[in-house]
Parts: C-alpha cells; sequence; structure tokens
C-alpha cells in the first residue's frame, strides 16, 4: 500500500513510456493509450480478436456461433499481450490502483451509451485466499472507477463466492468448466436489470460464463461483461 501512497504524491510518470504526466491522477499517456489500447474487430459476444475473413455474418466468432455463451456482450480495452498484460501485472501484485482507475475510466468511454440505462455494475470477487494475499480485489477498483465515470450503480455485494476455485491457468477448457460450476451465487432478485460484470483478464471465459448463467437465472434481462485485456486465441 505504501508504493500505491507514494504514486499519488510523486509527480506521475507514463506506465508504458516513462514521459512525466505532471501531478495528475493519470497513469497512462495519450500516445501510449491511442498505440496499445486500439480498438479492433472482435466478437460483439467474447470479445475475441478476429480478422474480417474469420467474422461470420452476424459478426460472432466460430465459437460462439457453435455454442452461444449465457453472457450477451463483451468489451474488452485490449488482446492480453506486452505492454497491457505487464499492467495488468503491476496492478494486482505492486498494488497500482491509478491503473485501475485507468482502466475503468477507459472501459467507460468505450461502454459508451449502453452504460447510461439504469444498470448494476459487478466486479468479480476474488477467491478468499487471493484477497488475503493482496489485501484488494482489482475488479472491484476498476468496477468502482467505472461507476464514477458512468454514473453507473456499483452493486459490490450482489455476487457471492461460494468456494474457493483451483486457478484456472492449469485447467484445460473442459476442467473449467466443471471447476467453476456453483463457484456463485446471487443476493437477492436482479428482474429486469441490465448487469455489468468487470473484471481484469478473460482467458476461455468459463469463468464470466458460469457468472453469466447465475445472473440470468436472478432475473438479469442482460449481462455484459466489461474485460481490461482479452488473451488472444
Ligand atoms: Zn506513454
Ligand atoms: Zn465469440
Amino acid at each position: 500500500m505504501l508504493r500505491a501512497l507514494a504514486h499519488h504524491l510523486l509527480p506521475a510518470h507514463c506506465v508504458v513510456c516513462q514521459i512525466g504526466l505532471g501531478r495528475t491522477a493519470a497513469a497512462v499517456c495519450a500516445p501510449c493509450e491511442a498505440d496499445f489500447f486500439p480498438v479492433l474487430s472482435r466478437c460483439p459476444r467474447c470479445a475475441i480478436s478476429i480478422s474480417g475473413a474469420a467474422q461470420s455474418a452476424v459478426g460472432l466468432c466460430g465459437r460462439c456461433l457453435a455454442q452461444l455463451p449465457h453472457f450477451d456482450a463483451t468489451s474488452t480495452l485490449a488482446d492480453y499481450v506486452s505492454p497491457v498484460d505487464g499492467m495488468v501485472i503491476a496492478m494486482k501484485f505492486t498494488a497500482r490502483l491509478d491503473l485501475a482507475h485507468f482502466f475503468g475510466r477507459l472501459l467507460a468511454e468505450r461502454a459508451g451509451p449502453e452504460l447510461q440505462v439504469p444498470n448494476q455494475i459487478i466486479p468479480v470477487p476474488l477467491a478468499f485466499e487471493r484477497v488475503r494475499e493482496r489485501g484488494f480485489n482489482q475488479s472491484h477498483h476498476i468496477a468502482k472507477a467505472l461507476a464514477a465515470a458512468s454514473g453507473g450503480h456499483l452493486a459490490n455485494d450482489r455476487l457471492l463466492r461460494l468456494r474457493n476455485t483451483t486457478p484456472q491457468q492449469s485447467l484445460s477448457i473442459d476442467e473449467r468448466r466443471r471447476n467453476v460450476r456453483g463457484a456463485f451465487a446471487v443476493q437477492g432478485t436482479l428482474e429486469h436489470q441490465s448487469v455489468f460484470v468487470v473484471d481484469d483478464v478473460m482467458t476461455t471465459g468459463s469463468t464470466l460464463n458460469e457468472i453469466a448463467r447465475v445472473l440470468k437465472q436472478a432475473g438479469a434481462a442482460r449481462v455484459h461483461n466489461l474485460i481490461v485485456a482479452r488473451t488472444p486465441e
């Protein structure tokens, strides 16, 4: 936390190119934002980047066409490649919460007018052991900045993690699906609500798909994932 505090007291530098930013709360300079967070052609449902040729007539990727996920849409800022992967890692492991604010603000911009409808902004809850190690949930901080920038409603306590799950990185797609089954629950009803689910990285989407399943079961009319970075195919 000391390091996070130091970032607020010292003149800011762009986390990518180190150029001085003066005494602003910014983490990334405008040219780096334009260079490393370009708007790419993506599947509207799962946000995988796709070339024009691989895109179907309805715009979905092959995987979503074969089996529609429970969520309705996904927006992301970038692919999970350098330097964005390093930014996500710095946010999580060195408590660079200024980066969480940057990501939240940019996600609000990208989601645009859709965020104006009455909504619930829900961060993906972290496993208990991760919160204990880290002292904070990065998705909560991104969601907070996103809610502040968009005027949306931060609903931090609606989605509960019922149990810790094995880290998904070590598992196959089938194992990932089984691993997260029944790991989440919703408090109260979400009847007719538009729900935005906020997370840092999306890999296969198994966790987000399970979350969308329980949100829809609780009555959510629409589930839209807002993700900092998406692993490319
Ligand atoms: Zn820069
Ligand atoms: Zn897709």
